[in-house]
């Protein structure tokens, strides 16, 4: 799960890491008067919506007189905001950060991400701030200081002497920065973050070091402990349809490709998306139906599946261990007849009682529905269907 940029402020802030201060508002009106509490003289306007690159689609803008931070929030709340990050949809924008205006003396980069393969979660930091950490990451990676932690020992002394070291930072400001850092680190063990992203992080002219950037996202499994943060769950930025999918136990994850696939358990759908792809084929979605698979788990399934216009041909993979075969043909077939389904259906069904589910689809003798013997033949008639051939 992610959260909004105020929301990632609101927990730097209660673990002391220095935010510019700032009120969310939903009207241009709120906005202007936010700005009149904050007082001073200049303010940040800024769209709030799950993803980075905001600055550069014009969500984030500077305003001089309330009346332009009026102004200014006027065009950015209902604006649909294309980053790098959003896809060319675009997000809707319905709230806008009102901030105090920081005087910024360099921009750096602070992150901490879980590196799966050393089992540790890593702290990235970089003087080339302000800009996609990506671009960074591919042209000089040599400027990005990495430090794993070991979550047994914590953050301890001289993983900060090693990022302050790296950064160049003059001697006066290595304390204030090794702080900085073990505030965020102590904030994603805490709070079972999964990543958080800094960029900018600055230096101001009275030499501090502030967030004046904020991302967060959160191990799902882990929401249940932390009642708070699952407070902050804004679903109007998550998918709709891997939400939808969500309310009938149905994991699904949206992809790009035209073969819409609907199997059960996690690996065999890993699977089959690889065998999809070895065959020349693309995935549209990972969707595991879980161990209950039946006539109204799958026909939701198809559903959910066939909103996608770009799904040239389902493959409905299914293993039947406790659930039948013959039980998983009976609900498709009930399935085609609650859902329209214009698409090819490639059926392959292995495990118990699969001669009598192939025996029940034969004898149905519905034209799109084509039944496969094993995974391989499945995976090529699947591609083969989305092809049109
Ligand atoms: P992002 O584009 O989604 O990553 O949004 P950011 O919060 O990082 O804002 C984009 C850029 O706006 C930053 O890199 C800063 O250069 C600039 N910016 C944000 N807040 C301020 C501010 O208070 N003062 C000034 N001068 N620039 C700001
Ligand atoms: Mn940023």
């Amino acid at each position: 799960m992610n959260i909004h940029e105020y929301q990632a402020k609101q927990i730097f802030a209660k673990y002391g890491v220095p935010t510019p201060r700032g009120i969310i508002a939903n009207t241009p009106s709120q906005a202007m008067t936010n700005a009149q509490e904050l007082g001073g003289k200049i303010w940040v306007v800024k769209a709030q919506i799950h993803a980075g690159g905001r600055g550069l689609g014009g969500g984030v803008k500077l305003a001089k007189s309330l009346k332009e931070v009026k102004q200014l929030a006027s065009e950015i709340l209902g604006m649909t905001l294309v980053t790098h990050q959003t896809g060319p949809e675009g997000k809707l924008v319905q709230k806008v950060y009102i901030e105090e205006g920081a005087d910024i003396v360099d921009e750096l980069y602070l992150g901490v991400v879980l590196d799966r393969a050393r089992e540790m979660p890593v702290i990235m930091a970089s003087t080339e701030g302000g800009m996609a950490i990506e671009d960074v990451a591919h042209d000089s990676p040599e400027k990005i200081i990495k430090v794993a932690v070991d979550p047994a020992i914590g953050f301890q002394g001289f993983h900060g002497r090693e990022l302050a070291f790296g950064l160049g930072l003059a001697k006066e400001e290595q304390g204030k920065f090794i702080k900085f850092a073990k505030a965020v680190y102590n904030l994603y063990m805490e709070n079972d973050a999964e990543m958080i992203e800094i960029n900018p992080l600055i230096k101001t002219a009275s030499g501090d070091f502030m967030a004046l950037d904020g991302k967060m996202g959160f191990d799902d499994s882990a929401l249940g402990r932390h009642p708070d943060i699952e407070d902050m769950r804004d679903i109007s930025e998550e998918d709709a349809d891997e939400r939808e999918a969500s309310r009938y136990g149905l994991s699904y994850i949206s992809l790009d490709g035209e073969i819409g696939c609907m199997v059960n358990g996690a690996g065999l759908a890993m699977g089959t998306m690889d065998t999809i792809n070895y065959m020349g084929g693309t995935p549209a979605n990972f969707l595991d139906v879980g161990g209950s698979a039946n006539a109204e788990t799958v026909a939701k399934g198809f559903e959910i599946i066939l909103k996608n216009p770009k799904v040239k041909a389902i493959f409905v993979n299914i293993f039947g261990g406790i659930v039948r075969c013959d039980r998983i043909a009976n609900g498709i077939l009930e399935a085609t007849k609650i859902t329209d389904v214009n698409v090819p259906v490639i059926v392959r069904l292995d495990g118990t009682n699969a001669p009598e589910a192939a025996e029940i689809l034969k004898n149905a003798n519905i034209p799109n529905i084509i039944v496969a013997t094993d995974l391989g033949d499945g995976a090529a008639k699947s591609v083969a269907a989305a092809k049109g051939k």
